[in-house]
């Protein structure tokens, strides 16, 4: 089945281009990383790589050695930030694999001992709990 083609006006690229908010915990040159509003664990993270795709399946292989570091860093980052035990980093690609956003990125989500993740994309985040939990993945990303 021939896949859509990349929409510039996904939620995502609204974010990339500073047309809508986000809680921004990382940039560089070619990814960032906000908080999910609708995180399915405290301190649920989207890192994005800033170069237009809906997903792994369409990527430049390019982007990914890149990409990947980023994500170990957050994952680290968010581990030390909420004293987990561990991190769940997941990606999902078109509908049938769960993607509700077509840009690619990658959850980082840190995890309790016997703490199931919440439903994905179930209820938004207080805007109030989205600023502390970026400020404290802020601060363990710069020590
Ligand atoms: P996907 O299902 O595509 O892998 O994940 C998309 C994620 O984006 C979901 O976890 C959802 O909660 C999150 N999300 C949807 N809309 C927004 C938004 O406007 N801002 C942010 N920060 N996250 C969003």
């Amino acid at each position: 089945m021939t896949e859509a083609a990349y929409d510039t006006d996904n939620i995502f690229a609204k974010i990339l281009r500073g047309e809508i908010p986000s809680h921004r915990v990382y940039e560089d040159d070619a990814v960032i990383a906000f908080m999910d509003v609708m995180p399915q664990g405290p301190g649920h993270t989207l890192v994005v790589p800033k170069a237009p795709s809906r997903n792994l399946l369409d990527a430049d292989p390019s982007i990914f050695s890149h990409l990947l570091s980023v994500v170990q860093k957050v994952a680290l980052a968010v581990k030390k930030a909420f004293g987990a035990d561990g991190v769940t980093v997941m990606q999902f690609n078109e509908p049938a694999s769960g993607q509700t956003v077509y840009h690619l990125h990658v959850h980082v989500i840190p995890r309790f001992d016997g703490i199931p993740l919440k439903p994905h994309t179930g209820g938004m985040e207080k805007p109030e709990i989205l600023v502390g939990n970026a400020e404290k993945i802020r601060s363990a990303l710069q020590s």
